[in-house]
């Protein structure tokens, strides 16, 4: 078997033009969101423009990173000290991380096979806890029933917000994912679908929210210099109440994205013929079972998880060590020591342990691999053939 050399953690360049808008910034001196000339739109707030723009949301707020726009989302919706928040246990460490960061407590939902929220054990959670507040994380781009989630999350009188940052541009039945609550919380960190190396992106409709939002951001009494904001008199009533805890956007890294953005939709179709391929391969071979992923849902391949149910421990180890060998880098999610970047709820020894039966099994099956960009289409095929190889190979026994 011919090993793969690609580089799973190399994104694709920065476009030209992005550089170019960078280079301008630079020359400008001006890379603070507040430092305009005049009545000059900075930078930072035509990204939010545009964002607001693309996301069909009237408000959005630049910032810091995607787990700041979490943070800030939920001290925003009143999250207080000690308060039940409600998340998926299936998730990354920024989530329970933001929801610690309010001084919150996480109640972390089951997830079921296909990857999703369990909307049965919400249910049950949402009854347990008096939670008032869902953040929903559409982990590594897994729409749930979006419309099943709302109906529920209505009658029980829940708040949704959302963490999108492995499903900015999908969709759920036309309607994208970040639209279906009070905030849709987007990353533009390198391993997102926008690379502006960290970054956050914040979405609501409310303006109440939004503008404590920014005041929470950092924007001192300069509110009104951002882009797609609420009206000045919103902010009256809240600007001396809201603390600041400066996590803002510079103008150097919206230039980098704004050009990425108009390229987005053309991103998710090139990850989705990635993805596709991949994913036809795997679906082939027996022992492997990819989520099901419904006609509903207009995911963004720009990662794929696979399970091999019932694979014992010393399997799915030397599993991984064999594709190593061979060049394809895979995630276990069942690993008992936190590698990397840690999305096992055992590792979050912060958080008040919960017994998840049904998450600790999915995980102990469970793959998970980047498709970066800049691999090609005979790349992926690739490394298909190496993991239809490795998974007869090293899951020969113990396997159900
Ligand atoms: C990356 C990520 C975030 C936010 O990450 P930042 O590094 O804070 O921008 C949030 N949720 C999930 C599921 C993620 O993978």
């Amino acid at each position: 078997m011919e090993p793969f050399r690609g580089v799973f953690t190399q994104q694709e360049a920065i476009p030209e033009q992005a550089v170019n808008a960078a280079i301008e910034v630079l020359r400008s001196g001006r890379l603070h969101r507040y430092n305009t000339l005049g009545d000059e739109l900075s930078v930072a707030s035509e990204l939010e423009r545009a964002f607001a723009r693309y996301q069909g949301a009237k408000y959005c707020l630049a910032c810091a990173s995607g787990g700041y726009a979490m943070s800030i989302a939920l001290r925003a919706a009143g999250v207080y000290p000690g308060d039940a928040v409600l998340t998926n246990s299936f998730t990354l460490a920024p989530v329970p991380g933001a929801i610690a960061a309010v001084g919150a407590k996480p109640v972390f939902v089951e997830v079921t096979e296909d990857l999703v929220l369990d909307l049965g054990d919400l249910e049950t959670k949402i009854a347990e806890s008096g939670a008032k507040l869902l953040l929903l994380s559409s982990m590594r781009g897994h729409l749930c029933d979006m419309e099943a989630l709302t109906e529920l999350l209505g009658t029980k009188d829940i708040v949704l917000l959302e963490d999108c940052a492995h499903t900015m541009g999908a969709s759920w039945n036309g309607r994208l994912s970040g639209s279906f609550g009070l905030a849709g919380c987007f990353s533009t960190q390198t391993y997102k679908h926008l690379n502006s190396g960290e970054g956050g992106l914040l979405t609501s409709d409310d303006p109440q929210f939004m503008a404590r939002a920014i005041m929470l951001s950092g924007s001192y009494m300069l509110y009104e210099r951002h882009g797609a904001a609420p009206p000045e008199e919103v902010f009256r009533t809240i600007r001396l109440e809201t603390p600041n805890m400066s996590g803002r956007m510079d103008n150097l890294r919206a230039a980098i994205l704004l050009p990425q953005l108009a390229d987005l939709d053309d991103s998710i179709r090139r990850w989705n013929e990635r993805y596709d391929l991949i994913a036809q391969r795997l679906s082939e071979i027996p022992k492997v079972r990819m989520p099901h992923r419904p006609g509903e849902e207009n995911y963004v391949g720009s990662s794929i998880q696979f399970r091999i149910p019932g694979i014992s421990k010393a399997n799915a180890i030397n599993f991984v060590a064999e594709n190593k060998a061979l060049g394809v880098e895979l995630k276990w999610f069942g690993d008992e020591s936190p590698v990397a970047f840690t999305s096992n709820h055992h590792s979050w020894q912060y958080v008040d342990p919960q017994d998840l039966p049904m998450t600790d099994e999915i995980l102990s099956g469970l793959f998970d691999m980047r498709i970066p960009l800049s691999f090609t289409l005979d790349d992926c095929e690739h490394i298909a053939r190496i993991l239809s190889h490795t998974v007869n190979q090293s899951t020969g026994s113990g396997t159900a």
